[in-house]
């Protein structure tokens, strides 16, 4: 089904609810402001209609039509009509006026906002104009005490259960919105962050490390020779060779360590508060771990891994100056033989820097 034909069904279903109920108080309303005035018997047979009737029908014409979402406003239009038919048959009687007045003009702000309002205001006169053509145009100046009280159950309810409805919409809006928002920082394929939310990160920990003059590292890893992985065990074992190293990664960090897929075959983790020594030591283990995994349905497959790593410089500018360090660290590991950990700044692949400590 379209899309506009399930938002239209789903305001149906939504006005279904408030429309039963309003009409149902409404014809207290309306039937104890209409009773002294001794309407004709077809009268009477047209508010029960359109009080008891017409919610059922709307519903069903809405949910039938082509367009749901017209239907249901065309509607809101007749419902505005016969509000306006009857005021006039009630000879404007005030607190029922009001109260038929308000709760539409609620009912159609709500839904349509300031346009519908006006369109369904016009309804409305267009339905005044109707009833004085039926009955005799006259002003009742002042409400009965029964009148009064058939009209509170309306006041009180009504605005009860719309601003429920709309609350339970907003509600739903918040967390598509939050679901929509999470989605589009998120790499489809392996679950970490994508390269705009991971960009984003490592642009809050570089301002970070500059205020609380803190240290840390970052490190872009780089599958070796994937696209003779993908040539030879073809793309789909390339996406379970990617997938692999996500789940890797998320599940060989620390909780504040952000993991991200940069784009392609390649990845970035920032590792907050690690000194470079202790970055590499946990970088070369996921290397090493990564190399040694075996993959069911391509048993001769063996994947490894270069990466680069840079410390938080204090003297860089910007976060992209610490990106850089990291991608000549992970060109040299590229340049000197790949499956190896390369820190910017010395040279040294992890092995020889191990030696080192
Ligand atoms: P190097 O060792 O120098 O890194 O060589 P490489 O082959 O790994 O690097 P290259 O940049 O030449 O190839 C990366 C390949 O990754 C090319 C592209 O088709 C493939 N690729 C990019 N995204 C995806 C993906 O989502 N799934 C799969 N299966 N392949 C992808
Ligand atoms: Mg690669």
């Amino acid at each position: 089904m379209e899309k506009a034909a399930v938002q239209g069904i789903s305001l149906a279903r939504r006005l279904y609810t408030s429309r039963t109920l309003g009409l149902l108080l409404g014809l207290l309303c309306v039937g104890a402001a209409m009773y002294p005035l001794d309407p004709p018997p077809w009268a009477w047979g047209v508010m029960l209609v359109n009080a008891l009737l017409w919610p059922h029908l709307a519903y069903q014409w809405a949910r039938r039509a082509r367009a749901p979402y017209h239907a249901e406003h065309r509607n809101l239009l007749i419902d505005a009509f016969m509000g306006g038919f009857w005021i006039a048959a009630m000879q404007f009687n005030p607190l029922p006026s009001a109260t038929t007045i308000s709760m539409m003009a609620m009912n159609n702000v709500a839904i349509g906002g300031l346009r519908f309002l006006l369109a369904g205001t016009a309804a409305q006169v267009l339905g005044i104009g109707v009833g004085l053509q039926i009955f005799a145009p006259a002003f009742i100046p002042a409400t009965s005490p029964l009148q009064l009280y058939a009209c509170l159950p309306l006041l009180c309810f009504y605005p009860l259960l719309l601003g429920w409805i709309c609350f339970r919409q907003a509600h739903t809006l918040g967390r598509q919105k939050r679901e929509l928002l999470a989605l589009s920082r998120t790499d489809s394929l392996t679950g970490l962050l994508n390269h705009g939310a991971w960009k984003d990160q490592l642009e809050i920990e570089f301002q970070r490390c500059k205020r609380q003059h803190k240290g840390g590292a970052i490190a872009l890893i780089d599958i070796d020779h994937f696209k003779a992985i993908n040539d030879t065990y073809g793309h789909v074992a390339g996406d379970i060779v990617l997938r692999q190293l996500g789940k890797m990664l998320r599940q060989n960090l620390r909780a504040a360590d952000v993991g991200g897929r940069y784009g392609g075959d390649e990845f970035c983790v920032i590792l907050p508060d690690l000194p470079l020594d202790r970055a590499a030591a946990v970088m070369d283990a996921l290397r090493n771990r990564f190399a040694t995994l075996g993959y069911e349905q391509d048993p001769a497959l063996k994947v490894s891994l270069s990466i680069g790593l840079a410390a938080f410089d204090p003297q860089h500018s910007d976060a992209t100056l610490w990106l850089n360090d990291a991608d000549h660290a992970l060109y040299e590991a590229k340049t000197t033989g790949r499956n190896r950990v390369i820190c910017c700044g010395d040279g040294k692949s992890e092995p020889e820097l191990l030696d080192l400590l």
